[in-house]
């Protein structure tokens, strides 16, 4: 008895040990999925890394369920200083799609790229985008383009979203129809973002605003507002006295009285420009995070950022 159902079990337990090794092998390798069974009870989700917050949860949108999904910046960090740390690195080697913004925004990217072996499958959203080139000064941009395409929520809607659905559709082509439902209906809901900008910012168009860094130009062009300076020109340097002053007789040119600074970066030189000309410094978040109130979806951030230049754009020159 004992020796028939030995026999019995034996095909079985032969098809259990294939399937284990099989799915052993799909572990880690760029574009399958597995080797991710977490809270979801061991269902297979693909992991991927974004270098920025308001990417990641693009990816998350789409990806929903059927994928894991990172940052690689911690909040508070800009992709323009970063540096990344060994609990970085090690976050990035379980990456089985790397997702970045491209145009020169992740170079310390390369590195890490360069040591994983295999690489995983990365997709650039800034690819086939026409970008602004830099003007003034010494842009960080200026060779590979302006990278913050992102800002413009037509862009995201109309280049990046069918990027994210073509790149997890390759890398899980079994929820591919999935991916697609979710990019159309959270596209209805961009164009609704869209529409409310549009909107409010019609009270105010072409007003003129000075940033901390040079980030706001697709946002500018896209709804009608102007972008004319911005504090550094290579985020991590501080301004000098004479940039400074400079910027203070651009202001009074302009009549701009407001200074937009940015919660990854030193406010104080925007409270200086503000001081001398008796203007106000406000806040825009281009990147937002996880556990910021308000700031922890893509959406909320740039709702976010409308409240921000409302505030200070309804009422200035
Ligand atoms: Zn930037």
């Amino acid at each position: 008895m004992a020796k028939r159902s030995a026999l019995v079990l034996a095909p079985f337990l032969c098809w259990l040990l294939c399937t284990m090794a099989v799915q052993e092998a799909g572990a880690g390798r760029p574009g399958s999925i597995g080797g991710s069974a977490g809270a979801d009870g061991g269902r297979a989700r693909l992991v991927v890394v974004a270098s920025i917050f308001p990417l990641a949860d693009l990816v998350r949108q789409i990806g929903g369920e059927q994928v894991e999904v990172e940052t690689l910046l911690p909040p508070g960090a800009s992709p323009h200083t970063f540096e990344p740390t060994p609990r970085q690195v090690q976050r990035f080697s379980r990456a089985q799609v790397f997702a970045r913004i491209g145009a020169g925004l992740e170079l310390w990217a390369e590195k890490l790229l360069g040591s994983r072996k295999p690489s995983p499958r990365v997709m650039t959203a800034a690819e086939g985008i026409p970008l602004f080139k830099g003007t003034e000064g010494v842009d960080p941009h200026q060779s590979f383009g302006d990278p913050h395409i992102w800002l413009d929520p037509v862009l995201v809607r109309t280049a990046i979203l069918p990027r994210i659905v073509e790149t997890l559709g390759a890398a899980a082509p079994q929820h591919v129809a999935t991916f697609r439902e979710r990019a159309r209906r959270y596209s209805v809901e961009l164009e609704q973002l869209d529409r409310q900008i549009r909107e409010r910012v019609s009270h105010w168009q072409g007003r003129k605003f000075i940033v901390f860094h040079s980030a706001w130009r697709y946002f500018g062009r896209r709804y009608g507002l102007q972008q004319i300076s911005a504090i550094v020109e290579s985020p991590g340097k501080e301004p000098s006295a004479r940039d400074i002053a400079h910027l203070v007789d651009v202001a009074r040119a302009h009549g701009v009285h407001v200074i937009f600074c940015e919660p990854q970066f030193n406010p104080k030189p925007a409270q200086v420009i503000a001081q001398e000309m008796k203007g106000r410094v406000l806040t825009l978040d281009p990147l937002g995070g996880e556990g910021l109130p308000g700031r922890n979806t893509y959406i909320g951030l740039m709702n976010y950022n409308l409240r921000a230049l409302e505030a200070g754009l309804k009422v200035s020159g």
